[in-house]
């Protein structure tokens, strides 16, 4: 069939080295499951992570906000100017999702496309409009209905976003402004502050969040929070006096700073990533992972994750991961047979067929009993023969 993608081998994870470092804005997830954490490192794995619509939107939607700051702050009022804040925090997030979608159109051709893959063109990216009218409305909160300074500025699409976290400076000083890099002394936790503002009473760190909403985002957006927060007083010997959580589009959380509840949290992730690196010492990887259906649904890690499977987890959300193997193909329907029993799956989704007599791993399926179907969030490996 036309436009039609193979399926890729499913990869071994490799040898990971230890954990010299956390970034801020994985440290909640860390401690839900550290396995997933290592996975996340591993170069091997890296390779085969589809380029997903929230990653281009929520990057998209970072550099706007920065971009628009950039402006406010490099540009004299301009009184006379008319143009409504929202037209021009929609120009600016056009512009950035253009020059990702062309960063990503450049990965594509050199590796080519897997499933999974968000591959339309900006305007036809999932969840886009509801974004684009995020971003808007909360710029037009931030800075006021009428844009009163001038343009944001541009990126070319071969630009870099913003200071590396790596190379953050020792130095104790930490500028003010968005997508501050923040390091601890130790270097064992690091992270990109997306704004760290003096507003007279003293500073506040922001981080914006603007995709999927829940616990989850909260909870993780406040501990990455409240690291910064603790890595600002190791720096600075002051307390930020305010953390705020901006989930577009609702109305920003304030993250209390509690500077004993800080230092636990601190001490606690420290203690786990000691545990952690111990355990990589004895090659143990399996016994690093957390699995449950929380933390493993939304994980895409589970196709290589052996501790899932010995976990038996049943995942959130209706989702269904199956394996074995291909017994018939007609039309997008695959005939699966595993443990005995077949199952039709639908793989329109996926775009990709797998060929008969093939043994095929497909996550995040939809559906009931032995009729699934694959969308977007779906996913399908060749197994190699050491997998069962
Ligand atoms: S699939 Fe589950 S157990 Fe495995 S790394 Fe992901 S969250 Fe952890």
């Amino acid at each position: 069939m036309e436009g039609m993608r193979s399926l890729p081998t499913l990869p071994r994870p490799s040898e990971v080295p230890l954990l010299r470092f956390i970034y801020a804005s994985e440290a909640w997830a860390f401690l839900q499951c550290p396995l997933r954490a290592v996975f996340e490192r591993d170069d091997s794995l890296r390779t085969f992570r589809p380029v997903s619509a929230a990653a281009l939107l929520g990057s998209a939607a970072h550099q706007t906000l920065e971009s628009l700051y950039a402006a406010q702050r490099g540009s004299l009022t301009i009184e006379s100017d008319s143009q409504a804040t929202r037209v021009v925090a929609r120009g600016a997030f056009d512009a950035e999702l253009l020059r990702l979608c062309e960063q990503r159109d450049r990965v594509l051709e050199a590796r080519g496309t897997l499933p999974g893959d968000d591959v339309q063109r900006p305007t036809s990216l999932p969840y886009h409009a509801l974004v684009r009218a995020r971003v808007e409305v909360f710029a037009a909160s931030r800075f006021g209905p009428a844009w009163r300074w001038g343009s944001p500025p541009r990126r070319n699409s071969r630009s870099h976003a913003g200071p590396a976290i790596d190379a953050a400076p020792d130095a104790n000083a930490i500028d003010l402004g968005m997508e501050i890099p923040l390091r601890s002394k130790d270097g064992r936790i690091r992270g990109k502050a997306d704004s760290i503002v003096a507003d007279g009473v003293g500073v506040a760190i922001e981080e914006f969040k603007s995709g999927a909403r829940g616990n989850r985002v909260r909870e993780s957006g406040a501990f990455q929070l409240t690291l910064y927060a603790s890595v600002f007083h190791e720096r600075t010997g002051e307390w930020p006096r305010r953390l705020w959580l901006h989930v577009l589009p609702a109305p920003p959380i304030e993250v209390q700073v509690v500077p004993e509840e800080i230092g636990r949290r601190r001490a606690r992730l420290l203690r786990a990533m000691d545990d952690v690196n111990e355990t990589l010492g004895r090659a143990d990887l399996a016994s690093l992972g957390r699995p449950s259906g929380a933390n493993c649904t939304s994980c895409r890690h589970r196709p290589w994750c052996s501790a899932f499977r010995c976990g038996h987890v049943e995942l959130d959300d209706q989702r269904i991961d199956v394996a074995g193997s291909v017994v018939r193909v007609e039309g997008w329907t695959t005939t699966l047979e595993t443990r005995g029993t077949q199952i039709a799956i639908d793989c329109r989704g996926l775009g990709a067929l797998p060929a008969v007599g093939s043994r095929v791993r497909f996550c995040s399926l939809r559906g009931v009993g032995v009729q699934l179907a694959a969308d977007r969030t779906s996913s399908a490996w060749l197994l190699p023969t050491h997998e069962g």
